[in-house]
């Protein structure tokens, strides 16, 4: 897996693909795109694959959603069958999620 340091020395924080706000990565969910096609949820954040990062929260999701925003962080297009199958397990996903984060967006 490649470690890219874009900032300084501190590799925990991340653009949300929504707000396009750095965040500490911990409090992003990371989604990671993999050769084959397959594009799933990297909840322990070290699955390789191309990852991009969100917010948990449903107005950056939406955000990334309306901007094509998820094939431009994966660097290849998404297809609309993945891009649903993303979304529904991003929305359970979030549901779990802001039971413990306070909203930062
Ligand atoms: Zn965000």
């Amino acid at each position: 897996m490649l470690k890219r340091r874009r900032r300084k020395g501190d590799r925990n924080e991340r653009l949300c693909l929504g707000c396009r706000q750095l965040r500490d990565k911990r409090n992003l969910v990371r989604v990671a795109a993999f050769r084959d096609g397959r594009v799933i949820i990297d909840e322990a954040k070290k699955l390789g694959g191309r990852g991009v990062y969100v917010c948990p929260y449903a107005d950056c999701v939406i955000a990334a959603t309306k901007k094509r925003g998820w094939g431009h962080g994966f660097k290849r297009p998404i297809d609309a069958k993945t891009l649903n199958e993303l979304l529904s397990q991003l929305k359970r996903h979030i549901l779990w999620m802001t039971g413990d984060l306070a909203r930062l967006c």
